[in-house]
């Protein structure tokens, strides 16, 4: 679903107050000239993960589900000089696109490009201690949503933040829908936050440029 008004006001938002730079610009482009689905976050989400990052003081961010590195530059761009973001990629093309657009963005140094299947990276790094994560951004394949919250809560500490993004599912979310995995996955995902004592959370449904859609917000308890 998408209407030129969402886009409109999007594109005001982000020239205003989020407006992307050269390195991001190029990022999209890159990425797109590789053949990379556009399904990045919009400039003003990005601004929002970054706004949420250096709300939270981060120091250390697990992204899961790259791309072409757009929401990665957003989110790295929040952490001190010697802070750390890994970020997984199943598909080793993504991953050498995302590495050369956040080495360009001067990012090289503190960002982790992890090639392979999320649900093997997520227990290598648990052996390599590379926890506790102060924020953990979830936006891969939706099937494995919920494997992906109990990982982000494995590797969390008290206070953490766990981001799940594209929730609405074009506002099927609201009903059982067997026949598509993404959307049976985000429910499970949503009944496991909702048992979890551990999670604080709330759900929001957004438009904009990328339509209609939404996120998952949620705070790991003290
Ligand atoms: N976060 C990116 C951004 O906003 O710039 C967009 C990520 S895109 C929606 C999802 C990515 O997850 C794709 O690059 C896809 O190849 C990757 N992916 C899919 N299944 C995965 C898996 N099992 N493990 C790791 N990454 C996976």
């Amino acid at each position: 679903m998408t209407n030129p008004q969402w886009t409109e006001v999007d594109e005001y938002f982000t020239d205003t107050i989020a407006p992307a730079d050269d390195a991001l610009t190029a990022a999209l482009a890159d990425s797109t000239a590789a053949g990379l689905p556009e399904i990045a976050v919009a400039p003003n989400q990005g601004k929002l993960l970054q706004l949420l990052a250096r709300m939270q003081g981060a120091r250390n961010i697990l992204e899961i589900g790259t791309l072409g590195g757009y929401s990665t530059i957003w989110l790295a761009r929040a952490l001190p000089a010697d802070g750390r973001l890994v970020t997984l990629e199943y598909d080793p093309a993504h991953a050498d696109v995302a590495r050369a657009n956040i080495a360009r963005a001067g990012l090289d140094k503190i960002v982790e490009v992890r090639t392979g299947a999320a649900l093997d990276s997520l227990p290598q790094l648990e052996a390599e201690g590379a926890g506790p994560f102060d924020l953990v951004f979830i936006d891969a394949d939706k099937v494995n949503n919920p494997h992906y919250v109990t990982w982000a809560l494995k590797l969390s500490r008290p206070g953490t933040v766990i981001i799940v993004d594209n929730v609405v599912r074009n506002g099927r979310i609201a009903t059982p829908h067997p026949d598509d995995p993404a959307i049976t996955g985000t429910r499970d995902m949503f009944d496991l936050v909702a048992r979890e004592p551990r999670l604080d959370a709330t759900a929001f449904q957004t438009v904009g440029t990328k339509g209609y859609d939404g996120l998952l917000l949620a705070r790991v308890t003290d």
